[in-house]
């Protein structure tokens, strides 16, 4: 990969260098002090990283690529934001992502699009584009994004770096600009599972401000890196179960995709694990059932820009009603426009019956293939995507087309279980992404089995 500077991939939407040298300052203080003392420090001590611009931070704007908060600063830190300070890691900036983290090319942020390092005529993925980008490009090691439906994952794949969607619960929200609170997650990028497992050590765990938390440890993701798999035989992968599912190597994935999976697959053989043929047979349902769930959330979430308390205030507004539409009008792009109205018809009532009932029925029959196959396998293998980095324009008029491409991640999304990216090769010069389900609080057991791969 060509050498590449901050500017050429617009994956940073704010830095603030007095702020950075500070949080070095004190890292500094830290080492100095644990030196003296004798005492062994952790591993992000001094480590510089980076958060998607939807966690708020205290000095950085907290936009969540939007022109409604583009001018916004957080009076708190997120729980995210203060934990990885808290374990020392250096924050270098705020990252590009979508609007309020709806997309999957990172075209759809106020601050304009994210180039893929790889190829930058390229989109990197999204919602969290400019986390897999920076990554990508060296610019920083450790990244954090958020995942409502595959929007770590995706642009894991897309930019060849590793990418976990934790288990729902896993990590607080609080802080975390709400998209789709049922599904929304946080998560962490990185150039190996390895180095995921340690951000992520440090974001996870209960939090009383949260009450989707999980009372949790994460003491299993700190051990990661010095794990193995315990499984049968010497084999690295010795007794690992792999389900591969029929419906995730179906028509809509391009050869080049099919290509990298198939070798991947082999790997994992070759490394001792056996492949399991499986059926996970409502994954085609994943779309319309996240595209009804997930507005109709957005729609909620998003009324609280009304102009009055925080955000944008439009200057033309003549009575209150003219306040909310004009400040609303002006603040929000088009999918985030498009999002809401979408929401609000189908709760509405008599749609909701027809539509949401209906889509949370769907989630539910989803989540039961998740089940049943997870007494069969250990891990469920296949692509992240059906197709590699699209050009960027490519298809910003096509939203449909960029709710198809989200097949693969969005079953685990509404399931609420973990998800990994790992980089299984290229297809034309860009990356492909092999993707392993677990289940419920089985991140772990991911990052091992991918620390084992790479
Ligand atoms: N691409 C999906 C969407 O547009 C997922 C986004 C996400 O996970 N935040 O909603």
């Amino acid at each position: 990969l060509e050498a590449v500077a901050v500017s050429d991939i617009n994956a940073f939407i704010d830095v603030q260098p007095e702020l950075t040298l500070a949080q070095a300052d004190e890292a500094d203080a830290r080492l100095a002090a644990a030196r003296q003392g004798g005492e062994r420090v952790g591993p992000l001590l001094g480590v510089p990283m980076a958060h998607k611009d939807a966690f708020v931070t205290r000095g950085w704007r907290s936009t969540a690529g939007s022109k409604m908060l583009a001018d916004y600063y957080s009076p708190f830190d997120a729980t995210v934001v203060r934990k990885v300070r808290e374990a020392g890691a250096v924050c270098v900036g705020k990252l590009n992502c979508d609007e309020f983290a709806m997309g999957s090319g990172n075209e759809n942020s106020y601050f304009g699009p994210v180039k893929n390092p790889w190829d930058r005529t390229r989109v990197p993925g999204g919602s969290s584009g400019g986390s897999a980008a920076a990554v990508a490009a060296g610019l920083v090691p450790l990244t954090t994004g958020t995942d409502t439906g595959g929007s770590v994952r995706q642009p894991a794949a897309m930019c060849g770096v590793t990418g976990i969607k934790p288990t729902y619960g896993r990590v607080s929200r609080y802080g975390m600009i709400a998209f789709a609170s049922s599904l929304d997650q946080a998560g962490v990028f990185a150039r190996s599972a390895a180095d995921c497992a340690q951000l992520l050590a440090a974001m996870a765990g209960f939090d009383e401000r949260d009450a989707t938390s999980l009372p949790v440890l994460p003491e299993d993701l700190a051990a990661v890196p010095a794990m193995s798999w315990a499984g049968e035989g010497s084999a690295p992968l010795g007794g690992l179960r792999v389900g591969v599912p029929a419906e995730f190597l179906n028509d809509s994935v391009t050869p080049g995709v099919r290509h990298a999976v198939q070798e991947a697959l082999k790997r994992f053989e070759a490394l001792g694990a056996t492949l399991v043929p499986v059926s996970l047979p409502h994954t085609e349902l994943a779309i319309p059932a996240y595209y009804v769930i997930a507005p109709a959330e957005a729609s909620s979430n998003l009324a609280r820009y009304d102009g009055v308390r925080y955000g944008h205030r439009s200057e033309d507004a003549s009575d209150l009603k003219s306040l909310y539409m004009n400040s609303r009008a002006e603040g929000f792009g088009a999918e985030v426009k498009r999002r809401i109205m979408i929401g609000t018809f189908v709760l509405s009532h008599g749609y909701y019956d027809a539509y949401y009932r209906k889509a949370q029925q769907l989630r539910r029959m989803i989540a039961d293939d998740f089940a049943r196959v997870f007494g069969e396998v250990d891990v469920i293998a296949g692509p992240v995507t059906p197709e590699t980095a699209w050009p960027i324009g490519q298809q910003k008029d096509d939203p449909v087309r960029n709710y198809l491409a989200d097949i693969f991640t969005l079953p685990a999304s509404l399931a609420g279980l973990p998800g990994v990216s790992l980089p299984c090769g290229f297809d034309g010069g860009l990356p492909v992404g092999l993707q392993l389900v677990g289940p419920a609080l089985s991140e772990a057991r991911l990052l091992t089995i991918g620390h084992v791969y790479q």
